[in-house]
């Protein structure tokens, strides 16, 4: 199966996640360090992967349409660092992918047809693809998202965009959600009827370009003669976490890769024990982490058989979140988000221990904007953080969403009335 029929599809047929039959691995990085820019990493790192692809072609194209913004690195001391992943237009690091995904399937979806990407939400994921396909002819997006469980500020943004985008707040929860968009895609006569397209984390046209953003923090870091770094990922469905394990397969030089979780352990628990245990989820401060059962687990353990010295995990509870947060702030004047709060303390604790050398190099993924989890961070910090503008501006416009019943004949209901429109 080729790259482009992957990227699709999403989910295999058989429930199946894809992976690439063998890794590009060790291929020739060019070693030019200053002055290299976001895309032409995100092309040299892609490139491998889309060899002999119908997109090939496309690659440089989807690449400068979709990384319309920067991924600075800022050093916090002489030896750790935080890679910032939220200047985007939803202010976290899913834009990324959601905006790569975008484009590939722009160029592969049916010219003549509407085609309607369903996405299940518990927050981020929905505001990132809902704005790459914003306004995309030939592309209608339906949000589905538990009424009442996201934050206040993340359903304004859902209901926010308009247009060719329709959230639909569920009565239920998250799982309700995945659920009948599960059952949506699991019928091919829905499918064929709407050509129903996914755009949730376990797609490769979300899961590969996430390796350009480290690929050029860490080429950056070795250009600057600080030498080859190590990351620590917050993860939660470990999308984020494997891109950065692929990039290092892929010859990126990356020296570790620490993950880190809230609460919920599963992951903590694989790597300690190589025992994989998926948990019932638990609710905490870092809720896009909030995964008990982490989606792209089979990829880790299919690929990474042997994770022992490169690998790490380490989880941090609620309150650590909230201690992490305000040291931050106190150390180094910076405000962080709860995702990112995670990966800090786990350094924290590495350092500390002396699992991560003092001078060894580490940059944290800093995976969301702490302007969107204002409720949390202002109070700890005891000042306002201030909104990013793409942020503010989508708080400004009236949000609309409907209510519809936690079941799949509601959902359909509601792509026949779409139809209609
Ligand atoms: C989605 C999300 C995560 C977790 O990402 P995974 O790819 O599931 O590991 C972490 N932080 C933020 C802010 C997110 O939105």
């Amino acid at each position: 199966m080729s790259l482009s029929q992957a990227i699709t599809q999403g989910l295999a047929p058989d429930g199946g996640l894809y992976m690439p039959p063998i890794l590009p691995s060790r291929f020739g990085h060019s070693t030019a360090g200053f002055g290299v820019r976001l895309i032409d990493r995100a092309c040299e790192v892609l490139a491998p992967y889309f060899a002999g692809d119908p997109l090939e072609p496309h690659l440089q194209t989807m690449v400068d349409e979709a990384f319309t913004f920067d991924a600075p690195t800022r050093w916090l001391s002489d030896d750790t660092a935080l890679l910032e992943l939220f200047h985007g237009p939803t202010a976290a690091f899913k834009d990324f992918g959601a905006r790569f995904l975008a484009a590939a399937m722009r160029r592969l979806a049916p010219p003549d047809a509407m085609t309607t990407v369903l996405v299940a939400t518990s927050g981020d994921t929905g505001a990132a693809v809902a704005s790459a396909f914003h306004n995309r002819t030939g592309f209608r997006v339906v949000i589905l998202y538990p009424d009442g469980r996201v934050s206040p500020r993340q359903a304004h943004q859902l209901g926010a965009f308009g247009g060719n985008v329709h959230a639909l707040r569920v009565a239920g929860t998250f799982d309700d959600c995945q659920r009948m968009v599960k059952g949506a895609f699991a019928d091919p006569m829905l499918n064929a009827r709407h050509t129903l397209v996914s755009a949730n984390s376990i797609s490769l046209g979300r899961l590969l370009p996430q390796m350009a953003y480290y690929a050029y923090a860490a080429h950056k870091c070795v250009a600057q003669d600080r030498g080859v770094p190590s990351f620590v990922v917050p993860t939660g469905n470990l999308g984020n976490a494997f891109a950065c394990l692929l990039a290092r397969e892929s010859g990126v030089p990356i020296d570790r890769v620490a993950i880190a979780t809230n609460a919920n352990r599963a992951l903590s628990q694989l790597i300690s024990t190589g025992t994989y245990e998926p948990c019932p989820t638990v609710a905490t401060l870092a809720n896009a982490m909030d995964v008990g059962a982490p989606s792209n687990v089979e990829r880790l353990l299919h690929r990474f058989s042997d994770t022992r010295g490169v690998v790490e995990a380490d989880w941090v509870d609620d309150a650590e979140i909230s201690a992490a947060i305000t040291r931050t702030f106190h150390d180094h004047g910076v405000a962080i988000c709860p995702h990112t709060a995670c990966g800090v303390e786990v350094l924290r604790r590495m350092r500390a221990n002396g699992r991560a050398a003092t001078g060894t190099k580490w940059i944290v993924a800093a995976t969301a904007h702490p302007a969107k989890f204002e409720t949390i961070v202002e109070p700890l910090i005891g000042q306002t953080v201030a909104l990013p503008d793409s942020l503010a501006q989508i708080l400004n416009t009236p949000a609309h969403a409907d209510l519809i019943a936690s079941t799949l004949s509601a959902l359909v209901a509601r792509l026949e009335q779409f139809v209609g429109d």
